[in-house]
């Protein structure tokens, strides 16, 4: 099964989607490939492969897309070597390469959409992290209201307002997924 998250940015998706991996060895992170610049204490290989235009646009992707002026987009390979394996993969994503995903995957895809409680928190968690510069964060937040009519096109929405109740919902969804799975698998 092929888990997407997606979300605004700042909205806590890539600490739920780490919470999710590290509760269940199952399910595998999908390790994107990006023309952004690292931030601090971001890791090559764990984080993203960083690369350069020329080196991204020689790789065999399954999805890609360009957000906030960078390129981004899933190495094929992986994913296919670890759905082969019988393992869930997490996408952390956004929309438009999720849409591609629901378009092409042969495996069984779920999609969840994270939502702030609000654009005005979500402005200060950008803020708080302090991690972009402000017109990146400004560039952000404009982002993230367009980002959020996609919400509609998911299976699912869950609010971030409490982190720890966020990661227990989207753990319910796999675990209801997976047994829906099983059901069908019967029929
Ligand atoms: P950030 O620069 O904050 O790490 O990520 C910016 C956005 O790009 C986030 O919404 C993230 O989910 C999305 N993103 C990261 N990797 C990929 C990818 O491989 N494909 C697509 N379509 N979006 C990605």
């Amino acid at each position: 099964m092929i888990i997407i998250l997606s979300a605004p940015s700042g909205c806590g998706k890539t600490s739920i989607a780490k919470r999710i991996i590290s509760s269940d060895p199952n399910i595998i992170l999908s390790v994107s490939a990006t023309t952004r610049k690292p931030r601090p204490a971001e890791i090559e290989g764990i984080n993203y492969f960083f690369k350069t235009i020329a080196e991204f646009k020689k790789m065999d992707l399954l999805e890609s897309t360009k957000i906030y002026g960078n390129l981004y987009g899933t190495p094929r390979q992986f994913v296919e070597d670890q759905i082969k394996k019988g393992k869930d993969i997490l996408f952390d994503i956004e929309s438009n390469g999720a849409y591609q995903i629901m378009d092409k995957a042969h495996v069984k895809v779920v999609s969840i959409f994270i939502l702030p409680p609000s654009l005005e928190i979500l402005r200060t968690r950008l803020l708080n992290r302090n991690q972009d510069s402000e017109t990146d964060i400004e560039l952000r937040l404009k982002e993230a209201e367009g980002e959020q009519n996609h919400a509609k096109n998911y299976h699912y929405t869950v609010i971030n307002d409490d982190f720890d109740q966020a990661v227990k919902k989207v753990q319910e969804i796999i675990a209801l997924e997976r047994l829906r799975g099983k059901i069908n698998d019967q029929k």
